[in-house]
């Protein structure tokens, strides 16, 4: 079997195209413009490069952008207080604070300093109850993404084994949350699970959100399945060049993609999709402030 390949960059393209449609149909209806802001502490290189890319998406997309760059010794005071600003301005309808933070900085205290209404991360401890309970939430950006390929690859999910290799907040607790609300069957395995060859090979769905290179190998797949690969990792490509590097997934492309009905490739699966659920999160969260109905196929 050859895999069907999710061309997740078509699907983010398609995902701010909505966007970009509900953010007109907003001005055009009802005077409204959804705002976005996103708050830099500091001057980590690959912080600073998904910053720039959520402010030109946000502003192509027809919204506003507010961007704050706060040097890397700001108090965390200094930023529990712009973000109590940000909370405050109705022209901003979701907030963003870039992580990691610096290490003088408590990320949970911030994060839960949002207004839950505005935490378009979905990381607010909040959210992250309203997903558990399968109450109507801010959905983390990622997972939402992998929910909205998976739906359009497979229809219903429903009794489907789905396996989520990866246990962190951001990605894998989430991702599982999603998956057990479409009524799948789920695992989440971690560093510690035993047998973890075993535990895939029985899923009909594999998210891999570990951050180790190529971990994944096509023998572990069942044939025929759908496979998510979340990770993005850079390792050496001398094929390339001397110095030269590229991106791999958490899962071994090649070999997957012989066993898998269907996967993501990286780069071009999840990852050009993180974004575009970011703006239609903060569409969603306008359209709740002003008491609106919510667009549909924007969120989980
Ligand atoms: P993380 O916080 O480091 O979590 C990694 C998880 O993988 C942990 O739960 C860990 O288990 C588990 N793990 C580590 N080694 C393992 C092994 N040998 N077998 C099974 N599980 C193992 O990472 P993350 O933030 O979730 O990110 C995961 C990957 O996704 C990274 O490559 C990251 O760059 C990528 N990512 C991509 C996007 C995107 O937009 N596409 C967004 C976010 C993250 P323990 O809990 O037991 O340690």
């Amino acid at each position: 079997m050859t895999a069907t390949i999710i061309d997740g960059k078509a699907f983010a393209a398609t995902l701010r195209e909505q966007v970009a449609a509900h953010v007109a149909r907003l001005k055009a209806d009802h005077g409204i413009t959804p705002g976005l802001a996103v708050v830099l502490v500091g001057e980590d290189p690959a912080s600073q490069v998904y910053v720039r890319n959520k402010g030109r998406q946000t502003l192509e997309a027809g919204m506003q952008s507010f961007e704050h760059k706060l040097p890397a010794e700001t108090s965390e005071a200094d930023l529990l207080a712009l973000v109590e600003r940000l909370n405050a301005d109705p022209a901003v309808h979701g907030i963003l604070v870039q992580l990691p933070l610096p290490d003088h900085m408590n990320a949970d205290a911030v994060i839960n300093a949002i207004s839950p209404e505005k935490d378009v991360d979905g990381f607010h401890i909040s959210n992250v109850g309203l997903l558990g309970t399968g109450q109507k939430s801010m959905v983390p950006c990622t997972p939402l993404g992998c929910l909205m390929m998976l739906r359009d690859q497979l229809g219903s999910l429903s009794g489907l084994d789905a396996v989520v290799i990866g246990r962190s907040n951001i990605v894998g607790k989430p991702m599982a949350q999603l998956l057990l609300g479409e009524s799948c069957t789920v695992t989440i395995a971690h560093s510690r699970t035993k047998n973890l060859a075993e535990v895939v090979r029985r899923a009909d769905i594999v998210v891999a959100a570990v951050g180790r290179p190529q971990m994944v190998p096509g023998d572990w797949i069942k044939p025929g399945a759908t496979v998510i690969d979340v990770g993005i990792n850079r390792i050496d490509a001398p094929e390339k060049g001397e110095g030269k590097t590229r991106l791999v997934g958490d899962c071994d492309y090649d070999s997957c993609a012989e066993v898998a009905g269907a996967i993501t490739p990286v780069p071009g699966g999840v990852g050009p999709m993180t974004i575009a659920c970011l703006l239609a999160n903060t569409v969603t969260a306008c359209c709740r402030a002003n008491g609106l109905a919510e667009p549909e196929g924007l969120t989980a």
